[in-house]
């Protein structure tokens, strides 16, 4: 362990949280993710959790006082505190840990030096919903000075554990980071930088990379460093049409970024025989479940648009994927959110979960949900818990959350 790469090219061990042997009695703050899905009060998924819970244990069973801070959706006028409270997922978080937890509701005062005051080693405190602090100009998301430095100021150790937020600069990763002497990162942001970075810096060939979602102007930077580092860059979804007209392949009515049919001309060059294409599609006249469909290859019909690829297609892309010793996926086959256009997405899951021999991992976001859908997640090697945070990092990005963690 500890061989995390940081992005850039270069690598270099990061200071992780198992490197903390002296804890006891120390106030440690942790940055985690509990960003999870909540209706009337109740938790959805609570994987982010779960997926937390390695760090805080080990703080707290080595004598820390663990202070938890996390967001929780976007804090945009002052009615959404009500529904945006991190009050239920404190009480759920007790429940997973089998231990108290003080759930502090505010963010700064001396309502919270004092619950942090009154820690005994081992216990956990989480502070309300960082975004509350987004009300009065942006403070966390703007990462305003004065709060990280505020929020540093009531630990001794800083652990950032938040994966899903390293992309960005916020108040309560990198505002407290740059307030403090040693920057850890915990068991899960480790596990990321791990498979993510070792993926992209450090593949075992051959290396598949496979792509898919919307848009073309989203995906065009992982694409553009995947292309350098991968053996094979297979195209799904909707931005497969936008590569289309770059080739001169009818589209019909499918999804198109005219402006970035340049850019894909580009990219076909560059690639050469390394980018793989759909043949075939399943095509409707209609952007709805239940429109008639058919497969058809190479030009799409006027009037129809295609929203899965097709069964030579999944062929090719099974074939293409069979000897990887390393895959990266990202972003659906088509639009799976219907079931009749979702068969691309599932298959593309489902052999994913076949191959035994290789490291598989799936960079977040919609590709997560299918492989969960599919029950195949405990089958393959990484599913980051980070959807825009893995697409910035497989583009190759230094990330600031990850920057601010300390070198060994
Ligand atoms: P992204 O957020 O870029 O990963 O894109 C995910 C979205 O792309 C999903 O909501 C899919 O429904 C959509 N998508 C995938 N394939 C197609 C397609 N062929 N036509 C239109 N939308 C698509």
């Amino acid at each position: 362990m500890n061989s995390g790469k940081i992005n850039g090219g270069f690598s270099m061990a990061k200071l992780t949280v198992s490197d903390l042997k002296d804890l006891k009695g120390k106030k440690v703050l942790i940055r985690v993710d509990f960003n999870v899905p909540l209706k009337d009060g109740k938790i959805g998924d609570d994987n982010r959790m779960v997926a937390a819970l390695p760090t805080i244990k080990y703080v707290t069973e080595n004598g820390g006082k663990a202070i938890l801070f996390s967001h929780l959706g976007r804090v945009k006028k002052e009615e959404d505190k009500k529904e945006l409270t991190l009050r239920p997922v404190a009480q759920h978080l007790a429940e997973l840990l089998d231990k108290p937890v003080t759930f502090v509701p505010v963010t700064r005062g001396p309502q919270l030096e004092e619950a942090i005051d009154k820690l005994s080693d081992g216990d956990v405190l989480l502070v309300e919903n960082t975004r509350f602090e987004d009300l009065d100009g942006k403070k966390e998301s703007g990462n305003d000075p004065e709060l990280g430095k505020y929020w540093a100021s009531l630990g001794d150790v800083y652990v950032n554990d938040a994966f899903g937020t390293a992309h960005r600069s916020h108040a309560s990763n990198v505002g407290i980071a740059s307030n403090m002497d040693q920057v850890a990162a915990g068991f899960l942001l480790e596990k990321e930088i791990k498979f993510l970075g070792n993926a992209v810096d450090d593949p075992k060939h051959p290396f598949v990379a496979i792509l898919g979602g919307a848009k073309v102007s989203d995906k065009i930077g992982v694409i553009d460093h995947l292309l350098s580092k991968a053996d094979k860059v297979v195209i799904g979804g909707g931005m497969t049409y936008t590569f289309y007209a770059a080739k001169g392949i009818k589209i019909g009515n499918s999804l198109v970024e005219e402006d970035k049919i340049d850019l894909a001309k580009q990219i076909i060059e560059k690639a050469g025989d390394k980018l793989v294409l759909p043949v075939d599609n399943v095509v409707a006249p209609e952007f709805k479940n239940d429109a008639p469909s058919e497969v058809v290859e190479g030009d799409i019909p006027d009037g129809e648009m295609a929203l899965d690829i097709g069964p030579k297609s999944i062929e090719l892309f099974k074939d293409t994927l069979k000897d990887a010793k390393t895959v990266v996926w990202n972003g659906p086959m088509g639009v799976f959110e219907m079931s009749n256009f979702a068969k691309g997405t599932l298959e593309v899951g489902k052999f994913l979960g076949t191959l035994t021999d290789a490291s598989t991992i799936v960079g977040g976001g919609d590709s997560t949900a299918a492989v969960k859908e599919l029950g195949v997640g405990d089958k393959l090697t990484h599913i980051s818990t980070g959807g825009g945070a893995s697409l910035e990092y497989l583009e190759g990005k230094e990330l600031p959350g990850i920057a601010a963690v300390s070198n060994k």
